[in-house]
């Protein structure tokens, strides 16, 4: 097939087999996949994206959880770390990838996190001053501003309310790529109004522009390799809800960059055993282990209306911020069961929670069949002094701006009326696994780095093991980085496909 540059064509609707060729083949079209895509597209080359979900225009998305984990969540929402603690670790399926169903809060790689990377690992580039312009340029392609106060809504309010209270430093409310936002609270379901910056909306129209081809509802299932060097994908038209596979598309390519996400990245390459020489595909997995603590209030908060996480602090002294969210009422209901039985409880609830760049370390591996996941994953004392920390500190904010009672989200532990009783509880040797814990943002299971016995790839993105493989997308962070990743994806990915444009 002649390569269908500047369009966007269903893979699933395809009728025969197909073959084309291209510079660049990238598989996904998340933030890691968009941004890099944008940057080879735009410098000329012709580029394919292959993409396992679908295109979604605003006006097509339902307000439905239950809708949302069938049509725009990977594995139906379900994919779940499990160790000493279980962690649900949602990521997204379509044009777009998790941008489409994230909060889109807008932070830079911490400058620490950086210099370590630098330091630490061998990236020359990871450097605050270095990648000023990148972010710049980054968060302006995103529409990335500071959350107007004309959209928090209470909950937001009464966060800021007990931040003030205390006298606390650095709290403020959160930039999000999320301009036209309208309060709705329905960001994790995809912006009904098409308000937030998530790529499909940005980055992947540019591309198009620049004379890109996206194939959606295509799901990429083998490297093509030759000799140690990546030659192209072997993909086929995929149902985004029923997974039904249909026809086989073959795009052959000078490189391949593979930018799937953290979970589906090291799946790729484990189920073909590939670029793995050192055993380290898919270790080293790390997360934003997070904790929502909700408060409730005398007066209405109608927690599920503003900015969904709209304001923030961060936590002293630790690498950890406390981020307000809010959640719709079948969510809250679940998760802090007390507060359902009478339904009107839930009206009184406003939610903060602590997510801190973790110490601890997983593995991903590939699940019974493609595309299913088995995620391990163990906490440690470390994130859990953390943890507790950040669900004090949460409490006392809330406490200080009028709350009766806060819940922490500790099983069967109730809600404690005042900071006393939560001491108590939070010195007690409770298991782990009572805490709701919940990790969005796995990262780091294909890490770069110079040292080819402990890194995936180089710190330019090639695999140290395939020649013209590229990763460009969350799993190439050598570690956690504390802060909500969208940005710091973008910026990596697009200093990789840089790094790779100056190669040849
Ligand atoms: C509910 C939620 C809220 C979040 N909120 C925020 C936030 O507010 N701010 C923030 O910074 N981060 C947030 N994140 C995280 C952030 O969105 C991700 O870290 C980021 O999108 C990861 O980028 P990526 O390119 O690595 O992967 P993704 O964005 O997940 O993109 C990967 C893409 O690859 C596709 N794909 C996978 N396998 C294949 C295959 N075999 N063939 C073809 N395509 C494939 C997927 O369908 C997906 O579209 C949130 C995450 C979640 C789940």
């Amino acid at each position: 097939m002649e390569l269908p540059r500047g369009q966007l064509l269903r893979a699933d609707t395809f009728t025969s087999d197909e073959t084309l060729s291209c510079d660049v083949v990238v598989i996904g079209t998340g933030a890691g996949g968009a941004s890099a895509g944008v940057q080879l597209a735009e410098a000329g080359l012709s580029v394919v994206f292959l993409e396992e979900g679908r295109k979604w225009e605003p006006h097509e998305l339902s307000n439905k959880q239950s809708w949302a984990v069938r049509n725009i969540y990977a594995e139906r929402g379900t994919s779940v770390g499990i160790g000493n603690i279980f962690i649900p670790m949602p990521r997204g399926k379509a044009v777009g990838g998790t941008t489409l169903i994230n909060s889109g809060i807008c932070f830079r790689t911490p400058a620490a996190v950086l210099s370590k990377w630098r330091e630490n690992y061998g990236v020359p580039w990871a450097d605050e001053a270095g990648l000023a312009s990148t972010f710049e340029e980054i968060e302006h392609a995103v529409g990335a501003v500071r959350t107007d106060e004309g959209v928090w809504r209470r909950h937001n309010e009464l966060f800021r309310n007990g931040c003030e209270a205390l006298k606390l430093e650095g709290h403020s409310a959160i930039v999000r790529n999320a301009p036209g936002c309208i309060g709705c609270g329905l960001c994790q379901v995809g912006c009904p109004v098409g308000g937030k910056g998530s790529v499909d909306r940005n980055l992947i129209p540019r591309a198009l522009a620049a004379g890109a081809a996206v194939f959606s509802c295509a799901r990429a299932s083998r490297l093509l390799v030759e000799n140690g060097v990546a030659i192209g994908v072997e993909a086929f038209g995929c149902d985004p809800v029923t997974e039904v596979v249909s026809r086989r598309l073959e795009v052959r390519a000078k490189k391949v960059f593979l930018c799937a996400g953290a979970i589906s990245t090291p799946i790729f390459l484990l189920r073909q055993k590939l670029a793995n020489s050192n055993g380290r595909v898919g270790k080293n997995l790390h997360v934003h282990t997070a904790l929502g603590v909700v408060a409730k209030f005398d007066e209405v908060v109608d927690g599920w209306h503003g900015a969904v996480q709209g304001y923030y602090v961060r936590l002293p002294g630790e690498n950890a911020v406390l981020e307000t969210f809010s959640a719709s009422p079948d969510i809250y209901s679940v998760q802090y069961e007390q507060y359902s039985k009478p339904m009107n409880q839930l009206r009184h609830l406003a939610a903060c929670g602590v997510m801190l760049g973790d110490t601890a370390e997983g593995r991903v591996e590939p699940g019974a069949h493609e595309p299913r996941s088995k995620i391990s994953y163990d906490t440690n004392a470390e994130d859990v002094r953390v943890i507790k920390k950040g669900i004090r500190q949460i409490a006392a904010i809330y406490f200080a701006a009028g709350a009766t009672e806060v819940h922490t989200g500790f099983s069967r532990a109730g809600a404690q009326k005042n900071l006393a009783e939560l001491d108590t509880l939070l010195a007690e040797d409770r298991p782990w696994d009572q805490m709701n814990i919940y990790a969005s943002h796995p990262m780091s299971t294909c890490a770069m780095g110079s040292d080819k016995a402990w890194a995936v790839v180089k710190p330019d993105g090639e695999a140290y093991d395939v020649k013209n493989l590229i990763i460009a997308d969350a799993s190439v962070f050598p570690t956690s980085l504390g802060v909500n990743p969208q940005i710091s994806v973008m910026t990596v990915a697009t200093a990789i496909a840089r790094a790779q444009l100056k190669r040849g």
